[in-house]
């Protein structure tokens, strides 16, 4: 078909860039007046001059993607994409860099469902569809081939021209702005989440190994008189977006832990900092050894990790999931998934609830020879739709928000269903510790170590959800609850005082501490323990820690 309306493809590019200026930024636009929050004419004048210099860069890039063939494809994706993040920003305050745009690359099917809403389909129609419709209305006229190259050589120089001309002026402004506000980096769309594929996709480029690399080779568990038991059951549960400021055993106005406030002997870390904002980052870096300040997140997941170290110390380990998945952490270790473990009666609206972890446990842990140490991995609070995450007879706080489109709900029906996920939380995790003081009684040892992945956002400073860059994230993205319960045996056969513990648990400590702390509690020797950031070391009596 031959279409009657022709354009030149630098039209296109200069009336696109346009489009993403003046419309699909206007969360970036909101961001930036607000940093500014102007108040004299040069002022003003520098938002100006962002918004030319964005119409330049953007301008500049569509005209090197105006090749036939390339254009209107790349062009009508990058519309339809930019929608879908301009919904994500201005509802949950998303914002897309690296680790998020992994972490969307990731994520499975049902916690996919749970974001796909009416107004995220309205915001693709209306803003990208509809731009794209138009797009393929007109027949693009492009230049011979050698006259693009030289026209995009020119446009190169020409916006470099700009950029100096229109830069300068305000360099100062642009320094402190950028270095204050250095959530706006992430904002500019789409370069922020171009720029986000083009690292993961440099990273990946990396060859890939079939093999883990060796780490902690020399791991042995330590066998001494004190300890004779043949047999020890220790769990590791790996908590979803639970947030430390929403537990009540944490000093949260509302009562969100009645059952693990029952339990004397547990501890509660009150000050224990994630690794990350986002389970891509943080759970690779809780298995890793490798603190925050020194992690990355490729290198990590290429080596061994805890479990693997455990496995060849003569552990049998377990990897009990009821998310979407280990984020790499679980490869050559036996995994159970929960939505296929045939207990159904424990579904709700499709999903498995946290319960199912801990029916069937004892099974699993009978089976297992030796010292078992089993994770569970929680959906624990996992949104945008919390209230998915408990059963109904949970809903202690009321009215709860039952829609993933935060902007339907008020923010307290939102802080009332995510409360509603602590306190099920709480409850599931009470559950595990009366399996293991029932394990305790059969004569075995028995230990558990909670620790939320990352906090949550829900609502404060209009943000919700998490993955926010580490260095912008608020605390309460990052300030998790760690709980620690060790069984009279465990205790005993440790020599760990747990008067001790129960006084350090307002120490400083972080997902640094966690690799360590397992390690030491098991009893593992090996040259890539580090005793200073084992939470046990300082409580253990002299003779069981560091000889042979
Ligand atoms: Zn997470």
């Amino acid at each position: 078909m031959k279409l009657s309306r022709s354009v030149s493809a630098e039209v296109v590019a200069f009336c696109a860039s346009a489009y993403f200026v003046c419309v699909l930024n206007i969360p970036f636009w909101q961001q930036l007046y607000a940093a500014v929050a102007p108040r004299s004419l040069f002022e003003f004048a520098f938002i100006g001059a962002v918004g030319l210099l964005a119409f330049a860069l953007l301008a500049w890039l569509f005209v090197c993607l105006a090749v036939r063939y390339v254009f209107r494809p790349v062009l009508s994706i990058l519309l339809l994409a930019t929608s879908a993040a301009v919904y994500f920003t201005m509802e949950y305050g998303t914002v897309f860099d690296a680790d998020m745009v992994r972490n969307i690359l990731e994520t499975d099917r049902a916690e996919a469902a749970d974001l796909l809403t009416t107004k995220l389909i309205i915001f693709v129609l209306g803003l990208g569809l509809l731009p794209v419709a138009v797009l393929w209305s007109y027949e693009i006229v492009y230049r011979p081939v050698w006259q693009g190259i030289r026209f995009k050589v020119l446009a190169t120089l020409a916006t470099a021209a700009a950029v100096l001309a229109i830069g300068l002026p305000f360099s100062q402004n642009f320094t402190s702005v950028f270095r204050h506000h250095r959530g706006l980096t992430y904002a500019l769309m789409p370069v922020n989440y171009l720029s986000a594929m083009a690292e993961i996709g440099r990273k990946s480029l990396r060859p890939a190994r079939a093999e883990l690399l060796p780490f902690g080779g020399d791991a042995r568990r330590r066998v001494d008189a004190a300890a004779p038991s043949a047999r020890s059951v220790t769990v590791l549960v790996i908590g979803e977006t639970a947030r430390a400021a929403n537990f009540s055993l944490i000093g949260y106005g509302r009562q969100t832990n009645p059952q693990l406030a029952k339990i004397p002997d547990l501890i509660t870390y009150s000050k224990v900092f994630s690794c990350g904002t986002a389970t891509a980052q943080s759970v690779p870096c809780l298995f890793s050894g490798m603190a925050r300040a020194n992690f990355d997140r490729q290198d990590a997941l290429a080596r061994e990790g805890l479990l693997q170290i455990l496995q060849r110390a003569g552990f049998s380990v377990l990897w009990r999931e009821n998310q979407g998945g280990c984020a790499g952490v679980c490869r050559g270790i036996p995994i159970e998934l929960m939505d296929r473990a045939g207990t159904r009666s424990l579904f709700e609206m499709g999903e498995s609830l946290d319960e199912n972890l801990v029916k069937g446990l004892q099974q699993k842990i009978d089976a297992m020879p030796g010292h078992a140490v089993v994770v569970l991995h929680m959906m624990g609070s996992h949104g945008p739709s919390y209230y998915k995450r408990y059963p109904a007879d949970f809903e202690r706080f009321k009215p709860a928000c039952k829609e993933s489109q935060f902007s339907r709900c008020q923010r307290q029906e939102i802080v009332n269903a995510y409360d509603n996920t602590i306190v099920y939380t709480d409850f599931v995790l009470a559950r595990l510790i009366e399996l293991l003081r029932e394990t305790d009684k059969t004569g075995t040892p028995a230990s558990m170590i909670y620790v939320s992945d990352h906090g949550e956002s829900l609502g404060e400073g209009n943000v919700y959800l998490h993955g926010l860059p580490y260095a912008i994230a608020p605390d309460v993205q990052k300030h998790v609850p760690m709980l620690v319960w060790l069984s009279p045996m465990a205790q005993a056969q440790n020599r760990i005082d747990g008067g001790c513990l129960a006084r350090s648990r307002h120490e400083p400590l972080s997902h640094d501490n966690f690799f360590h702390s397992v390690l030491g509690l098991l009893r593992v020797n090996t040259s890539v323990y580090d005793h200073k950031l084992d939470i046990f070391a300082p409580c253990r009596a002299a003779g069981v820690g560091d000889e042979d």
